[in-house]
């Protein structure tokens, strides 16, 4: 019999086979199962052969004062409960930690049993750097709001991680583009299922990729550290004061951005400046 207590279960990101024997066995004996979306988890038992004959709850972080507290109590009940997303791994990009907040601060046993995560996955399938990584969660919808996340995150030494969704993809690598230039890219979409495909290469050819091959299904986007030095717009201010005195502004914000990889518009307004002093 399971010690009462909450049970933090992943379970498979698309191929079923992915659970792992614990976590079957703990969703077996668990006598509550506090998920995302009732009849989503109920599917999941009934494809894994496990029983139904328990409770199922919704659990939402946004309305987790009432829910969390609720699940609490039953655990003090002496209940199990585990705690399981749509897919994955429950907390990442998922409902959660709230919870396992609330039962760190009433003494409650919290327990994790490892699985199918979709960021780890993809990153394993990127062929860049693993050493160091930083996951982002999903990107914003807003352009605004996507390129100041973007601008926010360009020097961290890391590889990047995101969550992105098939209809937003290919605007979110345009708009990357912009901020990351020529770094390297890897989009890993469908991990585990029948068409499973990791993409990689330049901006430009992985764009080229999903611009033929309409994006469809899940998506994990990574971007490369960056590799040599990458360039800020105070690092040209002489150079380019230089090249206007031998050159149009035209011809000179040209040149700067294409050798420095910096963008257009701030290289444009940096010349303009420039040219008043
Ligand atoms: N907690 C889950 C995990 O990390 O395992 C992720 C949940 S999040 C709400 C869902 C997002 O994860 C999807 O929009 C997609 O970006 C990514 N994802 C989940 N399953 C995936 C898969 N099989 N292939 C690619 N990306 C996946």
């Amino acid at each position: 019999m399971l010690r009462n207590g909450l049970y933090i279960i992943s379970t498979p990101i698309g191929n079923l086979q992915d659970i792992s024997a614990r976590a079957t066995e703990i969703l077996r004996e668990a006598d509550v199962i506090a998920c995302e979306d009732t009849r989503v988890s109920r599917k999941l038992f009934s494809l894994l052969g496990l029983p139904q004959d328990k409770q199922f709850l919704k659990y939402e972080d946004h309305s987790e004062e009432k829910n969390s507290q609720h699940l609490i109590d039953l655990i003090l009940e002496n209940h199990a409960v585990a705690l399981i997303s749509d897919a994955g791994s429950p907390l990442i990009s998922d409902p959660g930690y709230k919870l396992v907040r609330k039962c760190r601060e009433q003494n409650v046993y919290v327990t994790a049993i490892p699985g199918a995560c979709a960021v780890i996955t993809a990153l394993q399938l990127s062929g860049l750097p693993t050493n160091r990584f930083m996951f982002a969660g999903f990107i914003p919808n807003k352009d605004k709001a996507r390129t100041d996340l973007f601008n926010e995150l360009k020097n961290i030494d890391t590889t990047l991680i995101f969550y992105e969704t098939a209809p937003r993809l290919l605007k979110t690598l345009q708009q990357a583009a912009e901020v990351f230039h020529n770094r390297e890219v890897a989009v890993a979409r469908e991990l585990t299922k029948m068409f499973e495909e990791t993409v990689c290469g330049d901006f430009a050819a992985v764009i080229e990729h999903f611009t033929q091959n309409e994006p469809r299904g899940e998506f994990v986007l990574m971007i490369a550290p960056p590799t040599e030095k990458e360039y800020k717009i105070d690092d040209v201010r002489e150079i380019l004061q230089q090249r206007l005195r031998e050159t149009s502004l035209k011809t000179a914000v040209k040149e700067i951005c294409e050798q420095y990889k910096l963008n257009k518009n701030e290289v444009y307004d940096l010349a303009l400046e420039l040219k008043d002093e």
